[in-house]
């Protein structure tokens, strides 16, 4: 959206890509629960053919989400897997791609279990050292995928330093952002070719849609997902566009108070003797820590603790009454979770092990209820480790 790119983010969030209803002036665009269009004469359209082509609620969304990542183009697809998904369909059986070895496991699953079969081969290396990543280049590397931070032991990696590693050996780098976002940080302007959102977590932000975007500033690696996302499906349907976007006018005041919490949570359990290791790119004892400083904003608001062991962990989450105990992130509500027998699972056991993905592991998501609440749920949940 020209209109409102030089604008602030919150202007963006707010505005772009939201114009009213050309006709109805409508303010919020509306739910499109259409599958087709109806045509003046064959071939002669308002721009809408067939809804998996195309949808207003839809295109709104993109434009939005556009503009808030800095990119020219958005293609939305019906959940964060879906768009990782259609983004791998721009690679060729033999291709080569760098992976970290610390993401979302159901990323690592699809890699892992389905596209290996189509003849992609997987280089999975600690993303967090450009060296490890540069080794692992070959003439046939495609594509660097990375998260940062990771999911779930929050390691950082310098993305500017893989944009360069990315164009010096012609493959594209993506970047999942799920965890940052685009208010705290913006990978195309860092270098990235792509980068990808599940948009399900903070963008959306009330656990009540599923959704996933992929946003790119070079038109030709647009066009050919635009043409995926026809061609093969995973299109989001225009309700949960409509509550993605209704969700992102509030991006903006939700990550502050998701960060602000954070920091305080923070604070509260690096004093906790039950507390072996604590994870967050926030902590200046973090390897990461100045390279987060540099490439962005914020720090987020997730945050990993090791407390030694399953009993402890399990007797810790069973306590706690406002972090609810459940899958996902990034909702205005505080989730809790077990990534070793949740999240996960599917990731080999000696290598959730070589992460240090141990028993004692738990992950928070902080949500954006009264801070002093959420402490006094937590002092509960060590309160109970014995
Ligand atoms: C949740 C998540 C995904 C997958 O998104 P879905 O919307 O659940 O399909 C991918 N990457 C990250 C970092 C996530 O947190």
């Amino acid at each position: 959206m020209k209109d409102y790119d030089d604008m602030g983010f919150g202007t963006r969030a707010i505005h772009g890509g939201q114009e009213p209803d050309p006709s109805t002036g409508a303010i919020m665009p509306p739910i499109y629960q259409t599958s087709t269009y109806v045509q003046s004469a064959p071939g002669e359209h308002k721009g809408y053919e067939y809804a998996r082509t195309g949808n207003p609620t839809r295109a709104a969304l993109e434009k939005s989400v556009a503009s808030l990542e800095l990119g020219r183009f958005a293609i939305a697809f019906s959940s964060g897997m879906a768009a990782i998904s259609s983004l791998i369909k721009l690679l060729k059986s033999g291709d080569h791609i760098i992976c970290s070895d610390d993401i979302y496991g159901g990323t690592f699953r699809l890699f892992d279990k389905i596209y290996k079969n189509f003849n992609l081969n997987f280089s999975f290396v600690d993303a967090s050292e450009l060296a490890d990543i540069e080794q692992a280049v070959t003439v046939k590397t495609r594509m660097i995928w990375v998260e940062s931070p990771t999911n779930p032991t929050l390691k950082i990696t310098d993305i500017a330093g893989v944009a360069k590693i990315a164009k010096a050996s012609n493959a594209f780098l993506a970047v999942d952002n799920t965890f940052m976002t685009p208010y705290f940080q913006s990978p195309l302007a860092l270098g990235a070719d792509i980068v990808v959102h599940s948009t399900t977590k903070y963008i959306a932000g009330h656990s009540d849609s599923l959704g996933g975007v992929v946003i790119t500033n070079d038109a030709a690696t647009a066009e050919r997902l635009y043409f995926i996302q026809n061609a093969a499906g995973a299109v989001p349907g225009p309700m949960d566009c409509f509550l993605t976007l209704r969700g992102i006018k509030t991006l903006h005041l939700r990550m502050e108070r998701h960060e602000s919490n954070a920091r305080k949570i923070y604070e509260y359990i690096k004093r906790q003797p039950a507390v072996r290791r604590i994870f967050y790119p926030g902590d200046p004892t973090c390897p990461g820590y100045s390279i987060q400083k540099k490439q962005s904003t914020g720090y987020g608001a997730i945050i990993s603790l090791d407390v030694g062991a399953l009993q402890n962990a399990r007797a810790f989450l069973a306590a706690l009454r406002i972090f609810k105990l459940a899958e996902s992130l990034g909702g205005v509500e505080s989730l809790a979770e077990h990534p070793a027998i949740m999240t996960h699972s599917s990731v080999p056991a000696e290598t959730r092990a070589r992460l240090g993905i141990t028993d004692g592991f738990v992950r928070l998501s902080v949500g954006i209820e009264d801070v002093g609440d959420l402490i006094a749920d937590l002092e509960t949940g060590f309160g109970a480790i014995s």
